[in-house]
């Protein structure tokens, strides 16, 4: 490994994993990392494809819930710290099976603590002096439940999740939570919004409001369209989990939002407003394809994230507006979707 800090990286070849491990293998010289993923349908290597050929990248395939497996990637490459984002993330797949979302989330993410307990704290193998043994579990505000119109989460908001993933997720932030006050493991939890950019599933709101306009389908939006999310752009999401990975302070929590609220039909709209000027239809606008459709049960109303702790402790602030980060991300679908078709 060249004295570079091994770091596994759970989940690497999904959405979030793999915008973090390209944003982070291009500012660090001395961190290897090693990309664990199932490979489930969420997966998606082709963002990852450009680190193949590097010397401190290198991909396992196979399941966070696999004990032996874990503790023999630990043994193997020395593993310091984990990053862990291996999830099953969609809602909608929650409410129709959700043994997956218990499976993968809670059970997955106790393996990882129960083994990163024995290498590091019982073993103490693979530990330097110089490097701290660090936890980084990725979770979301989701767990928090639902807003009304005022308010927003922050690290001290009660959890009152609401759907089977984000009781998953909540599940897997106590678990996480109890191994740092029950056995000293250095862990830290960031809660972050909904992350939109380049490499996301095409199943999520807005690769799917880009995809159907595309086809000149009817673009579905739940309910009245009224839902409230806060948008984070990946990449800010990326430099926060930096910051929180490399200067959080063990056993805390970090809120990361993007400060940026939107109903679903006034996000739909916004895209469709940047796709009438990149890629006009032949006749109307791509808004007049917006259909409403029944609303997910038990849809949380409104998430908003105040971000004050992680602005004031590690000086993050997210850098990109709505507009252009929605420029981007379309910007990569249209070659995806255009170029394939
Ligand atoms: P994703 O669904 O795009 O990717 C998840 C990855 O995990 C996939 O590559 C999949 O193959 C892998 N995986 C699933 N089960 C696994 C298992 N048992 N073992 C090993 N790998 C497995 O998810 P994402 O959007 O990149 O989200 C990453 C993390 O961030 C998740 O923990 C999610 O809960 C959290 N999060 C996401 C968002 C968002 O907007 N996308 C918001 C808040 C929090």
């Amino acid at each position: 490994l060249n004295n570079r800090q091994p770091i596994l990286i759970t989940g690497g070849a999904g959405f979030i994993g793999s915008n973090f491990i390209r944003y982070y293998l291009g500012r660090r010289e001395d961190v290897h990392v090693v990309n664990l993923d199932k490979l489930t349908y969420a997966a998606n290597l082709e963002g990852l494809s450009e680190l193949e050929d590097k010397e401190n990248y290198s991909f396992i395939k196979g399941d966070i819930c696999d004990a032996d497996l874990v503790s023999s990637i630990f043994e193997e490459y020395g593993i310091a710290s984990v990053i862990h984002f291996a999830a099953e993330s969609h809602v909608d797949n929650s409410i129709e099976r959700p043994a997956d979302f218990i499976k993968t989330n809670i059970e997955g993410t106790f393996t990882l603590l129960q083994v990163a307990k024995h290498h590091w704290l019982e073993r103490q193998s693979g530990v330097s002096s110089d490097r701290r043994n660090r936890f980084h579990h990725i979770s979301t505000d989701e767990v928090y439940g639902s807003l009304g119109a005022e308010g927003s989460f922050d690290e001290t908001y009660p959890y009152a999740p609401n759907s089977p993933y984000s009781a998953s997720k909540a599940a897997a932030d106590f678990l996480v939570r109890s191994y740092h006050h029950t056995y000293g493991l250095n862990t830290v939890i960031s809660n972050c919004s909904n992350n939109y950019g380049p490499h996301q599933h095409g199943e999520k709101l807005i690769p799917t409001i880009i995809r159907k306009a595309l086809a000149e389908e009817p673009i579905p939006i739940y309910g009245d369209g009224k839902n409230v999310r806060d948008w984070l752009y990946v990449e800010d999401h990326c430099r926060a989990l930096e910051l929180v990975f490399e200067k959080g302070k063990s056993g805390e929590t970090y809120a990361v939002g993007g400060n940026c609220e939107k109903t679903n039909l006034e996000l739909a709209k916004n895209i469709c407003s940047i796709l009438d000027k990149k890629v006009p239809r032949n006749e109307g606008r791509y808004a007049d394809l917006i259909t409403f459709v029944k609303d997910r049960p038990g849809h949380d109303f409104r998430y908003a994230i105040n971000s004050s702790k992680i602005k004031g402790a590690l000086g993050w602030r997210p850098k990109e507006d709505l507009r252009s980060g929605l420029e981007r991300t379309i910007d990569h679908y249209l070659e995806k979707y255009i170029t394939k078709a």
